[in-house]
């Protein structure tokens, strides 16, 4: 192994023990969330401003618009509706489907 291996698992290990020992008491504010690959995910994050860990995430809900937190979202199942939706609530869920496609969009049926 690299010393800069070493270094780097060095490094994780004690991010982590940091993290769970973390009361996480100061939170940065929201910020936008980046995927590894550098896209616009649409997500916010707030995060630990000691340890760095992410401890809430939200985004707007696809019909809506309103901010849903990870712990009240609904997902889109990728069935009817399509994957990368997030509902606030069963009912936005519920009138999404309801929604008729957009122009050009043909139904699988
Ligand atoms: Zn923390
Ligand atoms: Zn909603």
């Amino acid at each position: 192994m690299s010393s800069y291996e070493e270094l780097r698992k060095e490094f994780e290990r004690k991010v982590k023990k940091l993290q769970e020992q973390c009361n996480h008491e100061k939170l940065s504010n929201w910020i936008p969330y980046q995927s590894a690959s550098g896209h616009y995910t649409g997500r916010e994050v707030k995060s630990c401003k000691r340890c760095n860990l992410i401890v809430n995430e939200r985004t707007k809900c696809s019909l809506c618009k309103s901010y849903v937190e990870k712990k009240d979202w609904i997902k889109g199942d990728g069935d009817k509706v399509s994957f990368g939706t997030y509902f606030c609530s069963e009912a936005c869920l519920i009138e999404y489907i309801k929604l008729p496609l957009p122009e050009g969009v043909k139904s699988k049926d």
